[in-house]
């Protein structure tokens, strides 16, 4: 396992669709892992491939929650309701807080690291991060959905309260 670099934009891979993963090996299993170690070495909440160069249908979430890691393979949105408006941040953004307004809730299908199928349901934070990720291999930016950038002296307080 490693951690590796981070792709900060501008970098044109952070704007392409990614392809679909057909091969479910022991480097894909490498791969998952190495997003993990990278998710946690910068204290992420969330990993898409194309943020380590990589142009696959890869992201994993985890936001420490009883969930653990949620490893999604070609996932695909499949039911959304509601709808929240919170900061959001991305490692490919480093020091960038805006708000963003996504579903509240979210169901997604995709393949676990074994190429079997599951459904996934989430809301709240949970259902933020999950669609922040899949938008990522839609080369989606959370940029293009802000509507309102935050300082970081105001994150903080929004933190502490
Ligand atoms: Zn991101």
């Amino acid at each position: 396992m490693s951690v590796k670099q981070i792709v900060m934009y501008p970098n044109t891979i952070l704007e392409e669709k990614c392809t679909p993963v057909t091969v479910f090996d022991k480097k894909l299993v490498r791969l998952l892992n190495d997003m993990y170690d990278t998710m946690i070495e910068f204290d992420g909440v969330g990993l898409a491939a194309p943020q380590i160069g990589l142009n696959k249908r890869i992201a994993i979430v985890d936001i420490e929650d009883e969930h653990g890691t949620i490893e999604m393979i070609n996932p695909e949105v499949i039911e959304t309701s509601g709808e929240q408006t919170d900061p959001e941040g991305c490692l490919s953004f480093p020091g960038i807080y805006g708000d963003v307004t996504r579903p509240s809730f979210v169901k997604i299908k995709a393949f676990n690291r074994k190429g079997k199928p599951y459904e996934f349901a989430a809301e709240g934070f949970l259902a933020r991060a999950i669609l922040h990720e899949i938008d990522h291999l839609d080369g989606i930016l959370f940029t293009t959905k802000v509507s309102r950038y935050i300082e970081a002296e105001e994150l903080e307080r929004l933190d502490e309260e």
